[in-house]
């Protein structure tokens, strides 16, 4: 299963009725929760189909307003709880010494769940039909949900107060075609990607913006006092600025991923567990280095898995290798050639090749990947795509093939 998440635009009369909805399913998740609590206390063992049909008897009683909310998504907070009640339960099987759930306080029950049903996509008007609640605009559906059965919607309020569905589907790679290529795949800090055959792609170019921006919120509220109106604003502004750049890179490394999956079907990248991270190749002073590495260094492990979950999903094949020494040996004769961090050039003085330093390192890796060792190996200018270009859908698309080595 795979999920897609959007963004939501409710208007000021939906946003209301999705804050009232949380709030009547978090009351029916600690009414449900107190009947478990009374039953265990009088010795009775409730189970999940029993609290299920409470909530009949809830609507018709007590609790009159759960009739404002679609019936399958008051079954899913029963089922929310009883997943916890279980989750508790291996816990303390397995020795653990844990308390009681607890009741959910105001503003802590964050989701509404449609499964099934209760929900309609359309995804060339960007709109979804939520029952009980109306037909909300978003972003972001075009072309991605056509092909899917979609399982179910989850939807969610962040803490910057936006709204997002996340859109359960089936696997949806499954019916990607065989290309029969192979590539090798070198991430690296001066760009983030080179690969064998011959894509320079570029680091996404805002984040250096973006880290400007967030040091300074972090200023701003460092300097308000805690608890005020004016703190929780910056408060706010910071998650909002954090979340951006989470986004952002999240969706240019799904874009990335999602490209090197349809065009090959096997694909080799570094083991980073092994590689020492600092030996990636780093030019910049220390001082730069800390945040901005930081987030590189999550990117790389954040593209792996995007790559390989993709790659398992699609029958294709990701390999990791080993990655000591990809940047020194000689792709063509396998000598090795020493060079520092500042030499961008691989220059072999036994069989006169010249290659960019990162391209010779991902042939290196599609060598060890595939343990082929009779690659062509020859100098070609690399094309180097930008991060924009990629983001933007420009770049990527299945006619702009670059010609194989092989
Ligand atoms: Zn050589």
């Amino acid at each position: 299963m795979l999920t897609y998440k959007v963004q939501l635009y409710p208007n000021k009369q939906q946003q209301a009725k999705l804050v009232e909805q949380l709030d009547i399913c978090r009351k029916l998740y600690n009414k449900l929760l107190e009947e478990c609590k009374k039953a265990r206390e009088k010795g009775e063992k409730l189970t999940q189909s029993k609290t299920q049909s409470f909530i009949v008897r809830l609507k018709n009683n007590s609790m009159p307003e759960l009739k404002e909310v679609y019936s399958k998504v008051l079954q899913m907070v029963n089922h929310t709880l009883w997943v916890n009640i279980k989750s508790l339960s291996k816990l303390k099987k397995s020795g653990r010494k844990i308390g009681h759930l607890r009741f959910k306080g105001k503003g802590c029950y964050k989701t509404i769940n449609y499964n099934q049903s209760g929900f309609k996509i359309d995804e060339y008007k960007n709109k979804i039909t939520f029952s009980k609640i109306g037909i909300i605009n978003c972003r972001g559906l075009n072309n991605r949900l056509r092909k899917n059965k979609i399982k179910g919607i989850i939807l969610k309020r962040s803490q910057t107060g936006r709204w997002f569905a996340n859109i359960q589907v089936e696997n949806t790679l499954t019916d990607l075609p065989k290309t029969n290529k192979r590539v090798g795949i070198d991430v690296g800090v001066s760009s983030f990607i080179v690969d064998s055959d011959g894509r320079r792609v570029e680091n996404p170019k805002n984040i250096d913006k973006q880290l400007k921006k967030i040091k300074i919120a972090h200023r701003i509220l460092s300097r308000k006092k805690k608890d005020s109106k004016n703190w929780l604003k910056a408060k706010l502004q910071l998650a909002k600025l954090l979340a951006q750049v989470t986004n952002q890179r999240k969706d240019f490394l799904h874009k990335v991923s999602r490209f090197y999956v349809r065009s090959y079907d096997f694909i080799c990248v570094e083991d980073l567990n092994i590689t020492a991270l600092s030996q990636k190749g780093n030019k910049n002073n220390k001082r730069s280095r800390t945040l901005h590495r930081h987030i590189l260094d999550a990117s790389w492990g954040q593209f792996f898995s995007y790559l390989s979950y993709k790659a398992v999903n699609a029958d294709k094949k990701v390999v990791k290798v080993h990655p000591e020494g990809t940047t020194q040996e000689c792709s063509r004769c396998g000598r090795i050639v020493k060079k520092n961090l500042s030499t961008r050039t691989h220059l072999c003085p036994y069989c006169d090749l010249e290659l960019d330093r990162d391209y010779n390192a991902s042939i290196n890796i599609l060598k060890r990947g595939t343990g082929c060792t009779s690659l062509l190996v020859e100098n070609r200018p690399l094309v180097t795509i930008s991060a924009s270009a990629i983001v933007s859908g420009q770049v990527f698309s299945m006619n702009q093939e670059i010609p194989t080595l092989r």
